[in-house]
């Protein structure tokens, strides 16, 4: 397996620590909102990579964790509790609120068939844990107090900064933030436990008060925990890298006097428009909105599968409708693959097998690994082929074996037509025929809802 490393900016061979092993961290959501499609990208690309570490027969030990307290507004630590911020806006606990966006995640990852990690562990499950970590890092001179916290003294660590190159951070930093805490010693430390003011609804006891943890100890703390004091692979979404990334990475060798991890994975960010995905920016998708909008969870995989995990990829629904497509003529070769009598060449599918599996271990080259079926499926049909198409969907996840469910509640051929002219004759703007259409729709028993890119169909009654 090759996978390109974040922190030596190459492509690397995977040796893990422990022999056929891999053992592996990845930064879970933070669950005071409900999870968007950038975020799913993110997950999609940690369940690919736990795939493809299972279909080179490693086994396999991964932990994400779950953010319930101490993510502030901003990642560099000024700003609210983000779980804080969401109870005072809805007068519900964050305990509850994190609880029900802990659920509709894996609701959501579920649908998406991303694979749960073997331990998925809450921050506030680990308050004790983290604490002890930020003791240590005080008595060996890298932690120290200030008035609303106590704060990592990024000096004492000379190579903070080397996962983004960026090591004059912290003199950018200083330039670019206006609020300052001139309490701390240098602008880019960053807080490793937090002072509670009385109105913080999460706080716990410490050797400084009521107070609550930061957001980087967490991951910090709970990987070494369940994975060691030196493990394989990291991943994140690439916003991680500049600020939450160095931090682990400040806190973890500050620590132990190592480096923890040997391999960083990042997944560059989904785009609406050219601009991240995000919650701040108010151009988010979730998966029931997909749904509402005729769209499976299977459609939008196939999707994010289609562009290499290192790459933009921009959300549209021009592309969601090409992957829908895409995906639905997949299963109807394989479903004739599948009731075929006929028989394959051996030597073409073993040739598929390897080209399949030189892809997705060039750093996870899905995208080419799907080429290469649908090169495999311009073959006369035969069970061989869906034989060979049933093991690559162990890596790519794509539930092909659904081609042989018939689909129930369908929408009728005539109906499904009729709407797409509909949806044509709306999108040039040609309101007559589009509400003609709307009534002969009608008359059928069947309604439409348009949204702003798309339509939904509804049977009547
Ligand atoms: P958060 O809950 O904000 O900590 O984000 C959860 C994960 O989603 C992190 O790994 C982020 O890097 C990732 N993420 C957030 N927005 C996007 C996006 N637009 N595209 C890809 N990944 C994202
Ligand atoms: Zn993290």
């Amino acid at each position: 397996m090759i996978v390109y490393n974040t922190l030596t900016r190459r492509k690397e061979e995977l040796k893990t620590v422990v022999p056929n092993e891999v053992r592996m961290y990845s930064c879970g959501p933070t669950v005071y909102s409900r999870a968007h499609m950038g975020n799913m990208r993110a997950y999609i690309f940690m369940d690919s990579l736990r795939r493809v570490i299972r279909f080179n027969g490693y086994k396999l030990l991964g932990v994400m964790n779950i953010t319930d307290v101490g993510h502030l507004t901003s990642d560099a630590d000024d700003g609210d509790d983000k779980m804080q911020k969401a109870a005072e806006k809805t007068g519900v606990s964050p305990w509850e609120i994190a609880q029900k966006y802990t659920d509709l995640f894996f609701k959501d990852t579920d649908k998406l068939n991303i694979g749960r990690p073997e331990v998925v562990a809450k921050a506030t499950d680990h308050i004790e844990d983290m604490l002890w970590f930020v003791e240590q890092l005080v008595e060996k001179g890298y932690g120290y107090e200030t008035s609303d916290g106590i704060y990592f003294d990024i000096s004492k660590f000379p190579s903070y900064g080397k996962l983004s190159g960026n090591t004059r951070l912290n003199d950018n930093i200083a330039g670019a933030r206006v609020d300052v805490n001139d309490e701390k010693r240098n602008p880019a430390d960053f807080a490793l436990w937090k002072k509670a003011p009385k109105e913080h609804i999460m706080q716990w006891d410490s050797p400084w008060g009521r107070s609550y943890p930061g957001w980087h100890i967490e991951c910090s703390t709970m990987g070494r925990k369940y994975l060691g004091d030196r493990f394989d692979i990291h991943t994140g979404g690439v916003d991680h890298i500049p600020i939450h990334h160095e931090n682990e990475i400040a806190q973890s060798e500050a620590l132990l006097g190592h480096p923890a991890v040997n391999y960083w994975m990042h997944v560059e960010f989904m785009q609406v428009d050219g601009r991240k995905m995000s919650k701040s920016l108010g151009n988010t998708y979730t998966l029931d909105e997909l749904e509402e909008k005729g769209y499976s969870p299977m459609d939008f995989r196939y999707f994010c599968l289609n562009t290499h995990y290192r790459k933009k990829l921009n959300f549209t629904f021009d592309g969601m409708d090409s992957a829908k497509i895409a995906y639905s003529r997949l299963l109807a070769l394989l479903k004739a693959c599948a009731e075929s009598e006929a028989k394959t060449d051996p030597t073409i599918i073993e040739a598929f097998k390897k080209e399949f599996a030189d892809a997705v271990n060039d750093d996870l080259n899905i995208p080419l690994g799907m080429g290469a079926l649908w090169t495999l499926l311009k073959n006369p049909p035969s069970k061989d082929i869906y034989a060979a198409a049933l093991e690559a969907d162990k890596v790519l996840g794509l539930s092909l074996d659904k081609c042989l469910e018939e689909k129930k509640d369908d929408v009728p051929e005539d109906i499904r037509e009729l709407a797409e002219k509909r949806f044509a004759a709306r999108k040039a703007k040609n309101w007559a025929e589009s509400d003609a259409i709307r009534n002969e729709l009608a008359a059928k028993g069947w309604s439409v809802l348009d949204s702003k890119d798309g339509y939904t169909l509804k049977k009547n009654g």
